[in-house]
């Protein structure tokens, strides 16, 4: 019994001690790759923050159109827009003259219907906003419906262009239709420098303004 319990520790023990910290060398270069990508995953590229430190948030701009404005619609879709997890991030009350309606729809200016919508643009206030939050672009398309307010009325009942539009121009509200757009709409209204104020420092007093800034 004696000699079994000798022949353990001289010849099995120190064996099972070497598979052991052998095994422990294999593991720790693993475990350093395994926490270099865990750590490179886990800390957020710059550009992913937003204001509020969260990850990977958009920022898109809406307008309410002369007619959401009329027909005092706005603070309805205020309510849709808070309720649905966007931040306000800015807002101002512009009225647009015929060079900024013009320019801010330049890529329709060979549609029959381009004269009609400068027009209608002009027609009175909008208030513009940019609204934050994750996946801003593509929820705000959503939220507001098809382009047509008569079809939505249809196949989108509970969009905000059902709500408040008319027909296929006077549909109330704007959203942009993809990341670069929304860049560059946001520029047009916003200047540069004011991208940099924290919603939580914004004024919220609203301004009206006349298009072109100064
Ligand atoms: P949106 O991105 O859904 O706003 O639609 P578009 O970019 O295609 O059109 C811009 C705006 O032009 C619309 O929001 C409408 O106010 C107006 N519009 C679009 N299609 C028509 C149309 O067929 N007739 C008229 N009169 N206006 C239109
Ligand atoms: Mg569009």
């Amino acid at each position: 019994m004696a000699r079994s319990f000798i022949l353990f520790l001289v010849v099995i023990l120190p064996h099972n001690y070497s598979v052991h910290l052998h095994m422990t060398l294999r593991i720790i270069p693993f475990l350093a790759k395994f926490l270099f990508f865990f750590l490179l995953v886990s800390v957020p590229f710059p550009c992913w923050s937003s204001s509020n430190g969260s990850i990977r948030n958009e920022k898109t701009l809406a307008m309410i159109k002369p007619d959401g404005l009329f027909g005092n619609y706005t603070d309805r879709i205020k309510n849709v827009i808070l309720e649905s997890g966007f931040i306000i991030f800015k807002e101002n009350v512009v009225q647009l003259d015929e060079d900024s309606a013009a320019s801010f729809y330049a890529e329709h200016s060979t549609r029959s219907f381009f004269s009609s919508l400068v027009k209608y643009m002009m027609s009175g206030p909008v208030l513009v906003m940019v609204l934050e939050k994750e996946n801003a672009v593509a929820d705000w398309r959503t939220l507001i419906g098809p382009t047509d307010a008569c079809k939505a009325k249809i196949s989108h009942p509970h969009s905000i262009r059902a709500l408040c539009g008319l027909d296929s121009e006077k549909n109330c509200v704007h959203g942009s239709d993809s990341t670069q757009s929304a860049e560059r709409e946001i520029s047009f209204f916003f200047k540069e420098e004011e991208w940099l104020l924290n919603t939580t420092n914004y004024n919220r007093a609203q301004r009206i303004e006349t298009m072109p800034r100064v």
